[in-house]
């Protein structure tokens, strides 16, 4: 089974090939770099922050239900999100439909202050997307601080995860067919 990733366009293009070949890295399963025309919605003007529910439900009622998309589909994205009683979230997954969204808003160092790396922003959009993936494959969080589907609250804490998923993660993850 392989991953769609679709890109959002107004968003670094350049990153696109290296995040996507470091998921598949990260989940050993291939992916794919598709386009589909999404109409994204859920701006809060107040919050200055997209709802990222409002994301996925366009995701799931657009592009997976018109084009019949089986398998998962995580959308990338540099607009800020939020869920509901929460002031932000770096992504979200919806594993009953199969779609997941990751912002690098809150990923990219310039937000904090720091050098900027692209390097940086790569792995940490890598690590982000690969977890909300795990998500629609079926795991849950783990307390494993360095592991891919441990929850951070921070960037530092996501920094000192590891590109990698614990020994019990991996082993929960379904076997690719690709394989
Ligand atoms: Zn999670
Ligand atoms: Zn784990």
């Amino acid at each position: 089974m392989g991953i769609n990733i679709l890109w959002d366009q107004q968003y670094s293009p350049g990153l696109s090939l290296p995040v996507s070949r470091l998921i598949a890295m990260l989940l050993e399963r291939d992916t794919e770099l598709v386009e589909y025309p999404v109409l994204i919605e859920g701006y809060d003007r107040e919050r200055d922050q997209h709802d990222a529910q409002k994301i996925l439900d366009r995701l799931q009622n657009t592009v997976v239900r018109r084009y019949g998309i089986q398998e998962p589909l995580l959308f990338v994205t540099a607009r800020d999100l939020f869920v509901q009683n929460c002031d932000f979230v770096f992504g979200l997954a919806r594993p009953s439909a199969g779609v997941a969204v990751v912002s690098a808003a809150r990923l990219e160092n310039g937000y904090y202050n720091r050098t900027q790396s692209d390097q940086d922003t790569i792995d940490r959009l890598a690590k982000e997307g690969a977890h909300e993936i795990g998500h629609l494959l079926g795991l849950g969080h783990c307390s494993d601080t360095e592991c891919i589907m441990y929850r951070p609250a921070t960037l530092d804490e996501l920094d000192r995860k590891k590109k990698q998923f614990c020994p019990a993660c991996r082993a929960a993850l379904p076997v690719s067919s690709g394989q």
